[in-house]
């Protein structure tokens, strides 16, 4: 099953002096899939990372997740899209240093719906234990390390049981040997739940890992393939 159907995507930026930063993008993700978006600074990744979540619209071309055509979607429903469908591991932001674990992983819920009931409170838990947190779970963001606070992303990020997440350099900022647990945690998921994971890195290792690369550049697909089978090129 085809979960994301891009085609011919294209984004210009500005009015007066128009930028392009992605040319005629097609591309096809199948459900459960975990692919790794790399390339240049400046590629376009951000740019389609934010397109393929659906905070940010194309200036022409399709997208579709699960059969539903982003573009028929007004702002309000796009939102609704989001809350429901995708998860989001963005670097550190959106986590609130004062506040504790299983606070982060509810704030999302607070600020949709409003205070969590106990079975938010239960899934929440549920989650942190799953990410390897239990003994963090009231214990302030701002003393736990980074890996440890990216796993608290990935938990947040699971709350809402996406079909699609996106992460952009989720092992950015840490050191190997925990950017090596956070991918073991996001790839363990991967397969769990048929989960798809789209992954901006610079991370080499975390590319070679993926079962998918594309490679950007100059706002262009340049190279799509599985590196698990070398030699084959899509
Ligand atoms: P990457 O994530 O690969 O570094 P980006 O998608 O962030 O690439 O950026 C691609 C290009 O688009 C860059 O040249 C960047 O300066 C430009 N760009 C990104 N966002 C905007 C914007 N809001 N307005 C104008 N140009 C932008
Ligand atoms: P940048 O790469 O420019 O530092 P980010 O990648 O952190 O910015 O965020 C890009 C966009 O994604 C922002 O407009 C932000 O509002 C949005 N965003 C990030 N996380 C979420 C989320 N969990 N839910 C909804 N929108 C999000």
């Amino acid at each position: 099953k085809i979960l994301v159907s891009l085609d011919s995507v294209n984004k210009v930026y500005g009015d007066e002096v128009k930028t392009q930063v992605l040319f005629d993008v097609s591309l096809e993700i199948p459900q459960g899939q975990f692919l790794a978006l790399i390339g240049p600074s400046g590629s376009g990744k951000s740019t389609l990372l934010n397109i393929l979540g659906a905070l940010d619209r194309p200036s022409s071309g399709t997208i579709l997740i699960n059969q539903q055509n982003l573009g028929q979607l007004s702002e309000n429903q796009l939102a609704d899209f989001r809350n429901k469908f995708l998860g989001f591991v963005f670097q550190f932001h959106y986590l609130l240093p004062e506040f504790t674990t299983i606070e982060n992983v509810l704030l999302p819920y607070w600020i949709g719906k409003g205070k969590p009931n106990r079975q938010m409170f239960n899934e929440a838990q549920r989650l942190i234990e799953r990410v390897g947190l239990a003994n963090q779970i009231n214990k302030r963001i701002n003393l736990l390390s980074g890996g440890q606070q990216q796993r608290v992303a990935i938990a947040r990020a699971l709350l809402n049981r996406p079909q699609l997440i996106l992460a952009d350099e989720p092992t950015g900022a840490l050191d190997t040997k925990a950017g090596d647990q956070v991918l073991d945690l996001m790839q363990e998921i991967n397969g769990e739940n048929n989960t798809t994971f789209i992954v901006v890195t610079h991370d080499r290792n975390v590319a070679l890992r993926a079962e998918r690369i594309i490679e950007l550049i100059d706002g262009r697909i340049c190279k799509d393939f599985f590196p698990q089978e070398v030699g084959k090129e899509k």
